[in-house]
């Protein structure tokens, strides 16, 4: 099979399409046809290569995917061949107490598909039949595939870890992100005030499209902004993304008692904490990783069954340009996700 592969770790040329061995289903597992793959921070941080990250090379990325079912490995029952799925991009042991609890992302396994394990940037991948999750056949396949991880880390985020609730409202960093346009969405349809930050204007002017009640220029002081509009509460929730760069502003912006959720760090991972803050204001800063089961399921159902929520596709590139979909992402020109089609 066709894959997009890297042979070591390193820069964006580092990427190149080779012909791969199509994977067989073991049991318990299926082979998906991949019709279509987003890409995700994690692609970029996989081929720049991550401490105590051992991969068997040549690597293969991808954990966004959409596709149909090939074949089924034994013991595999309730899916059939040509089924339109996307794909569960965590992956757990099943056996840990936390697995047990049904917290799948602490696995003390958790893995993800296409970052410790060959994923979907290929014609073919396999996968846990307990991973997928069946799509309607009208559903473009370029779309479904923009869904999996960021609605799943969105609602864990907002929802679960963040606790957010109608009435309250949000602030929602990196405004472009794929996890921000699935977050805009999400914290709406909670019945939330969506504050949503960006330096660039014309990501803006798309976050308010989608439904952002506010939006703010994230080069400027937006922890002043947001006193300021609030009259000096302060946001209820603060989804942190960027890191460093907007680290001490996000504090500023949480009102006393409030969450601020962490799910990545794409400018930096190490920043600073008043603590006489955190006790004086009592807020919780809180992680989020992925999604356990149930939450992927919530938030699956409500795209493409309910059709309340839909993922945000900057644009559609052959399989072959995987290279230029790395540039756009590390250059952050895109809203939404980049979908590539093997
Ligand atoms: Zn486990």
């Amino acid at each position: 099979m066709k894959a997009a592969v890297f042979r070591e770790h390193g820069p964006i040329d580092n990427l190149e399409i080779a012909e791969m061995p199509t994977p067989t289903p073991g049991p318990g597992e299926v082979l998906v046809r991949v019709r279509a793959v987003a890409l995700n921070h994690l692609d970029l941080f996989t081929r720049e290569g991550l401490p105590g990250l051992k991969l068997e090379l040549p690597h293969i990325g991808g954990c966004d995917i959409a596709g149909e079912i090939e074949a089924l490995g034994v013991g595999v029952e309730g899916w059939h061949e040509g089924q339109h799925v996307v794909i569960n991009p965590s992956l757990w042991c099943g056996r840990c107490e936390f697995c047990l609890a049904g917290e799948e992302s602490l696995c003390v396994r958790f893995r993800i598909l296409g970052e410790h394990v060959r994923g979907g940037a290929a014609q073919y991948v396999v996968v846990p039949a307990t991973n997928l999750f069946a799509i309607p056949d009208e559903y473009p396949f370029e779309q479904a595939a923009a869904a999996p991880l960021v609605f799943a880390t969105a609602w864990r985020s907002l929802i679960t870890q963040g606790q957010l609730r109608a009435g309250q409202s949000v602030l929602i960093l990196g405004a472009g992100g794929g996890v921000a346009t699935a977050a805009i969405q999400i914290a709406k349809l909670a019945g939330a005030t969506v504050y949503a930050a960006s330096r660039d204007e014309a990501k803006r002017r798309r976050a308010r499209e989608l439904g952002a009640d506010v939006v703010l220029d994230s080069n400027e002081d937006f922890g002043r902004e947001i006193w300021t509009l609030t009259n000096k509460r302060g946001v209820d929730v603060v989804l942190e993304n960027v890191g460093a760069a907007t680290w001490e502003r996000s504090l500023r912006s949480v009102v006393k008692g409030g969450r601020v959720v962490v799910f990545g760090a794409t400018s930096g991972p190490m920043v600073q904490i008043d603590l006489r803050q955190v006790f004086w204001k009592q807020y919780a800063i809180i992680g989020a990783t992925m999604s356990n089961r149930r939450e992927f399921n919530t938030v699956m159902r409500l795209i493409f069954w309910e059709r309340k929520l839909q993922p945000v596709v900057d644009r559609v590139l052959p399989l072959d340009q995987i290279r230029e979909a790395h540039r756009i992402l590390e250059a952050a020109e895109q809203f939404g996700k980049l979908v590539l089609v093997p």
